[in-house]
């Protein structure tokens, strides 16, 4: 068997914001991505979006990490730390600066209320200002391997967007961009929460020269009145005792259809079990599902 010169090999990633804990749904996008990752004999990273501090808690990315080996999600490579990684988002911002992609934006979130920006505004203002992408006018397709194409109208849908903010905190979208092309990331396997943003990502991408990686949105897990778990909605934090239940139950949620008398086996034996027979695909066109009972926050 030959394979196809331009297959590159599978580098796959999770990227947890290190604001709290990790719960059902973070593990639910960490193991969907690690078992697509190693169904592909590939590489799965994880990397942590430490980009806004004052949203973090300065013990979550230990937690985190602690959580995902007792979980037995052991990565390769060394963890990349979003906040060590300035010099290389200004590289970016740079190179959009001299491509007329990118320009200083003084506009004050009333003044712009709810529209989106779009074109340039220009301030002479050299402090206390955000720099904004220059988003093209016209449409953008975003094939989904799970969700149907997302098509969007630019101008109206997406605009110019921040890529650094006023207090020189860098956004998630540019840093996302950059950390995936340098990291030589292939396959992004995240939850449908975040599909929106794959247009920003795909616009930097284009503008910047970077190739695109193949996305997939899962659907994500809900609390019993439909809110997503999330830690804004102050999700329940994963335990690491039961883990091997858990995962189970997170095998099951996936509809991955784990064998019965695989309840109770140990984390190795489940996922040596869950990698060969991994199947993405039961997921197609799925957005959301209610967690089970016991990971949902009681009324
Ligand atoms: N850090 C983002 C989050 O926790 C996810 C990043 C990504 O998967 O692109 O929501």
């Amino acid at each position: 068997m030959t394979l196809s010169s331009n297959s590159k090999r599978y580098r796959g990633r999770f990227a947890p914001s290190p604001t709290g804990p990790l719960h059902f749904g973070s593990l639910l996008a960490a193991l969907a991505s690690y078992l697509d990752a190693r169904a592909h004999h590939g590489t799965w990273l994880v990397r942590i979006d430490d980009l806004d501090p004052a949203r973090e808690d300065p013990t979550a990315a230990a937690s985190i990490l602690h959580t995902l080996d007792c979980y037995g999600l052991h990565w390769d490579e060394d963890i990349r730390y979003q906040s060590t990684r300035s010099d290389a988002y200004k590289a970016a911002l740079q190179q959009l600066i001299q491509q007329q992609r990118a320009f200083p934006c003084a506009c004050s979130r009333k003044q712009l209320g709810n529209q989106v920006h779009h074109g340039i505004c220009s301030t002479l203002q050299t402090n206390d200002i955000a720099w904004r992408f220059l988003c093209p006018s016209g449409e953008l397709r975003v094939t989904d391997t799970l969700q149907t194409t997302q098509t969007y109208e630019l101008a109206t849908d997406i605009g110019d967007f921040v890529i650094r903010r006023r207090d020189g905190l860098w956004s998630y979208q540019l840093a996302v961009a950059v950390d995936d092309a340098d990291q030589g990331i292939t396959h992004v396997l995240r939850g449908v929460d975040l599909i929106d943003s794959t247009a920003r990502q795909i616009l930097l991408q284009q503008a910047l020269g970077y190739s695109s990686p193949i996305y997939s949105h899962i659907p994500v897990a809900n609390e019993a009145n439909g809110q997503k778990l999330s830690k804004q909605n102050l999700a329940l934090p994963l335990t690491t005792a039961s883990t091997a239940n858990s995962l189970w139950l997170a095998l099951s949620w996936l509809k991955q259809a784990p064998p019965a008398e695989l309840r109770g086996a140990k984390i190795a034996e489940l996922l040596a079990w869950a990698i060969p027979n991994w199947q993405a695909k039961v997921l197609t066109g799925l957005t959301s599902m209610p967690a089970p009972a016991d990971f949902q926050r009681q009324p």
